[in-house]
């Protein structure tokens, strides 16, 4: 087990800057995710941690040394990437077996033993004289995954895995990946661009966006105290209004067109309120500001209508059917949160 640290490391590549000034501190045996959309610069920091790619400035600790200089196979780190890429003409067990090429088994173990262990981790023991070609796409990662473990490394690097697979599949693959890691308490980091995911599996996440970390913390707390507009837009479905001129009432209101939101707080110069769907309510009694319900979508669990006031689009998911046309909206003012 050890720790990983990223201290203000910047990666240029021409004129793009894919990562810049980014400080990390991923902690022992924790699972930690990067999220952000396409080109936020998610698989160069995994490259720099891997050690695929030199920092231009900035460090990247293990355990607290830095490894500038040490090479991609000294640096005891696991990777599985979004493609499986195992080798088609190689059987399972020696896929899993090509993990310990640079490395013996742990102590005590044949390379069989070790192999066989893995396979057991990642449920696939019985399989290991298949081609990888007659593995579905879930389990071909789950082989891929059990290479990268098999030589007991300190950090396991996930790129996408799941990316791949369909909906379902990713879901099932995602609870085995969060078990395994669990299980052998490995400091994991995993990325991916998909917030619900990184909101299921993670014990904290950075948000990414343009080469910067906009804001690394606990899922929760990043869905329900989002440090900036762009977290709250892209974490979770959310509705942010901009505030056009706040006024004083009592510290604790902002304007945004003709209304005017109790926020529950003192917005000391902030003018942007965020309130999620869930927190909008048909009968609520505060907060009030009326809407026409555009369009309703059953989700199973829940509605989602899309509505328009004034011009704005409003989500709103609800687990009663909402009514249809002209209607109004409320929220708690402590469900509203403040940028
Ligand atoms: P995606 O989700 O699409 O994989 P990402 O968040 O992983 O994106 P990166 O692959 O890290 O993003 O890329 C960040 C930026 O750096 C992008 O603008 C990309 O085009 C650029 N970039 C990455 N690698 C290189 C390279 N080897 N040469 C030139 N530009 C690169």
């Amino acid at each position: 087990m050890t720790s990983l640290q990223l201290d203000d490391v910047t990666r240029a590549f021409g004129a793009t800057t894919a990562v810049e000034g980014v400080s990390l501190d991923v902690r022992d045996g924790e699972f930690f995710t990067l999220v952000g959309p396409s080109g936020c610069g998610k698989t160069t920091t995994l490259r720099l941690i891997a050690g695929f790619e030199q920092p231009d400035s900035g460090d990247v600790r293990f355990g607290g040394d830095s490894v500038a200089g040490v090479p991609p196979e000294d640096r005891d780190v696991g990777i599985v990437f979004q493609s499986y890429a195992l080798f088609p003409h190689m059987s399972v067990a020696e896929n899993v077996a090509y993990g310990l090429r640079f490395r013996d088994p742990p102590a005590g173990q044949t390379t069989d033993e070790r192999v066989a262990e893995l396979l057991e981790l990642v449920d696939l023991a019985g399989f290991e004289d298949r081609d990888p070609g007659e593995l579905s796409g879930g389990q071909q990662q789950r082989v891929a995954l059990a290479r990268a473990l098999a030589p007991e490394p300190d950090v396991l690097l996930l790129d996408e895995p799941m990316s791949a697979l369909d909906a379902r599949l990713r879901e099932r693959l995602r609870v085995q990946v969060k078990e395994i890691q669990s299980e052998l308490d490995i400091t994991t980091v995993y990325v991916t661009h998909d917030q619900s995911e990184a909101l299921a599996i993670s014990d904290r996440v950075a948000v990414l966006n343009a080469g910067r970390v906009e804001q690394v913390g606990e899922p929760e707390e990043v869905y329900r105290e989002p440090a900036s507009r762009f977290v709250a837009e892209f974490v979770g479905d959310n509705n942010v209004f901009g505030g056009e001129s706040p006024v004083e009432t009592e510290g604790c209101s902002v304007r945004v067109g003709k209304t005017e939101f109790d926020v529950g707080e003192r917005t000391d110069g902030r003018t942007t309120v965020c309130v999620r769907p869930e927190s909008l309510r048909f009968d609520c009694e505060q907060n009030r500001f009326a809407v026409r319900v555009e369009s309703v979508e059953f989700l199973g669990d829940a509605y989602r209508a899309h509505c328009e006031w004034d011009g704005r689009e409003v989500l709103v998911k609800t687990r009663d059917e909402p009514p249809a046309g002209e209607a109004v909206l409320g929220f708690e003012p402590e469900d509203a949160t403040l940028l």
